[in-house]
């Protein structure tokens, strides 16, 4: 198993150093930390999937405020397809998405694999379709993913894995990949845990966004707080699902846990070339 850490949709959001940035008037930088996996059986496996090429073709489908706000750079050679074919593989080889929201920052590039099967816990595919508030409008995009065919929506009723409760492994999938509940940012945000070569990876979408929220006590630039709080569906969910992230890197620090939005540990995760 090989797994590629890849960029799938930088953003440069307002607030510079609020935000993570090194300049209080910049920009702050955030990516779209998305995993490609190479495996031994099942072709290639995406978590995560950025923006599309639609979407850089057609950045107004996006909407003014989220483009105001994080300035996404929407470059087609970014997007997943883009970064598989330059890593010479085929597309065609990538048989599963793996989504921890459907945000449209993460879902978007749904639409370049429309042959692959989408892996997601069931109450999020059910919030994204019913977009019941004004703000699950503005965040689930229907044009990014409504002509997709094969769903796996996941119920809650696996295994524990490392004390995180209703660890789901994915159906038609050999390796070990499961699906984590990590509810709050949305409905249904779960994580996902990979098995590779060198130990586990946790992709915890956004979940949170800053890794010094991992530690006892977290801290986050302000601005990166304030923006979490803005985009939750369940305050209390969401400060659940960080203190279990907590005590997850507490107890087994070898555990690899990545945010989808910080930049800081795609260097270090593409450095270590973990997998
Ligand atoms: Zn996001």
């Amino acid at each position: 198993m090989r797994v590629h850490h890849l960029d799938c949709g930088t953003m440069c959001p307002i607030a510079g150093r609020l935000m993570g940035g090194d300049r209080l008037l910049g920009r702050g930088l955030m990516v779209c930390h998305c995993l490609l996996i190479e495996t031994a059986r099942d072709g290639l496996v995406l978590v995560d999937t950025g923006f599309s090429t639609a979407d850089c073709d057609q950045p107004s489908r996006l909407g003014r405020g989220f483009r105001a706000v994080t300035a996404p750079r929407l470059a087609r050679a970014q997007t997943a397809v883009e970064q598989v074919r330059s890593l010479r593989l085929d597309p065609a080889d990538v048989r599963h998405l793996i989504v921890t929201h459907m945000d449209l920052d993460h879902a978007g590039g749904i639409a370049d694999f429309p042959r692959a099967t989408v892996h997601l816990h069931r109450r999020e595919l059910e919030a994204a379709r019913a977009r019941s508030t004004l703000q699950e409008k503005q965040r689930y995009l229907p044009q990014q993913w409504e002509q997709h065919a094969s769903w796996n929506p996941v119920s809650e009723s696996g295994d524990t894995w490392l004390g995180l409760p209703a660890v789901q492994k994915l159906a038609g999938l050999d390796a070990d990949i499961g699906l984590v509940p990590l509810h709050g940012h949305t409905r249904g945000h779960s994580g996902v845990v990979v098995r590779t070569d060198r130990g586990w990876i946790l992709h915890a979408g956004d979940a949170y966004f800053h890794h010094m929220e991992l530690v006892d006590p977290p801290s986050a630039p302000v601005g990166l707080r304030v923006f979490q709080s803005a985009m939750q569906m369940n305050g209390v969910a969401r400060h659940a699902s960080q203190a279990v992230l907590r005590r997850l890197h507490r107890e087994h620090p070898e555990v690899r846990i990545l945010s989808a939005h910080d930049p800081a540990e795609l260097v270090s995760a593409t450095y270590r070339a973990v997998g």
